[in-house]
């Protein structure tokens, strides 16, 4: 996971890079440091908003209750202009960025839920595509062309050619994949 106010050791060992960009908490008249991170809405959870540990729980505890069907509400107990700040501070010595990895966890999982999802309805159209059939077929329309396929690819009205095999071998495993998901 690579992450911007991620400071690793190797620049920290560097003594006479003491300024670094850091981020402050984005609650309304809150000047502690932002170091833990939120999603900035369920509808963009790749970009994050950055708390101190006491605003990250209420934006939390807000974003829960709110369940994300209320943003506006949310956006008002934030800084309207939230940018990058310097610290005014020196920082030294390694400082360690406590930072809650369990949404990219949960996006983790989405994203290759969705993928999955999309690779089977790939093989799915891919499947409906070779069998000449449109996505709403019925179950008889399907059964219907599968049968005319299957006698036409079929060895003995080919003399076994291997082009008509191979199609055939296409066909079944297009109208297995079919059924499964029907
Ligand atoms: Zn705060």
């Amino acid at each position: 996971m690579k992450s911007t106010v991620n400071i690793n050791n190797r620049n920290m060992n560097n003594k006479s890079e003491k300024l670094r960009l850091t981020k402050y908490c984005e609650w309304k008249d809150c000047n502690n440091k932002g170091i833990h991170r939120a999603p900035k809405n369920r509808e963009n959870l790749r970009e994050f908003r950055w708390f101190c540990l006491e605003h990250i729980r209420e934006y939390n505890n807000k974003w829960n209750y709110f369940s994300g069907l209320s943003q506006i509400e949310i956006e008002k107990e934030l800084k309207a202009d939230f940018t990058w700040h310097l610290p005014t501070w020196p920082m030294n010595g390694n400082i360690k960025y406590n930072i809650n990895d369990e949404l990219d966890l949960l996006k983790k999982n989405s994203n290759k839920k969705i993928k999955k999802t999309k690779v089977k309805n790939n093989k799915l159209d891919n499947a409906f595509k070779k069998l000449n059939l449109t996505l709403d077929s019925s179950l008889q329309d399907i059964k219907r062309q599968y049968k005319v396929l299957v006698k036409k690819y079929h060895p003995d009205a080919n003399n076994n050619n291997n082009k008509s095999n191979n199609k055939l071998i296409e066909i079944n495993e297009a109208y297995k994949t079919i059924i499964d998901n029907y």
